[in-house]
């Protein structure tokens, strides 16, 4: 995947509120430009192979049943700085700590039900838009 290319998924608690079109809205406002993107739901196994980098964490277990308790919206994006450009517009993991205006700002119930994904780095979006996009699927 391109270094202008991000990876997201609005997580299982915006999904089911409601926000994922607002949410969509904010993204393409912000500039990115959606190049693939599905309404999908990770089983356990496939939620704990996303975040497997987590699997010491003592909130391993929470997340992984969260992130595959509901539908989930999955998207590659592309913009310049496309990494470091989204994680400023989705905030701080911790709602209480995002800035206003932003994504988990608006959204996020808490710091693990926090509305978004966003790739932490170009290697990592690579990785996770692979995870759930062939190339042919990705549009842009
Ligand atoms: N998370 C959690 N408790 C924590 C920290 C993180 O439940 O104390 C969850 C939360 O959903 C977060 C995800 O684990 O988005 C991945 O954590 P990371 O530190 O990578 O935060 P992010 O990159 O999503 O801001
Ligand atoms: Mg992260």
């Amino acid at each position: 995947m391109a270094t202008n290319r991000t990876f997201t998924m609005i997580k299982p608690d915006a999904v089911a509120a409601g926000h994922a079109g607002a949410i969509l809205k904010q993204i393409q406002e912000a500039g990115f430009k959606i190049i693939a993107m599905k309404l999908t739901k990770l089983s356990p196994e496939k939620a704990g192979e996303f975040y497997a980098v987590h699997k010491e964490r003592p909130f391993y277990g929470e997340l992984v049943a969260f992130m595959s308790s509901g539908p989930i919206v999955a998207a590659v994006l592309e913009k310049e700085k496309a990494v470091k450009d989204f994680r400023k517009l989705i905030g701080a993991t911790n709602p209480a700590d995002a800035k206003p205006g932003t994504i988990r700002a608006l959204y996020a119930k808490s710091i693990g039900e926090n509305a978004v994904h966003g790739a932490d780095s170009n290697k990592n979006a690579a990785i996770e838009g692979s995870f759930h996009f062939s190339a042919v699927e990705m549009v842009g």
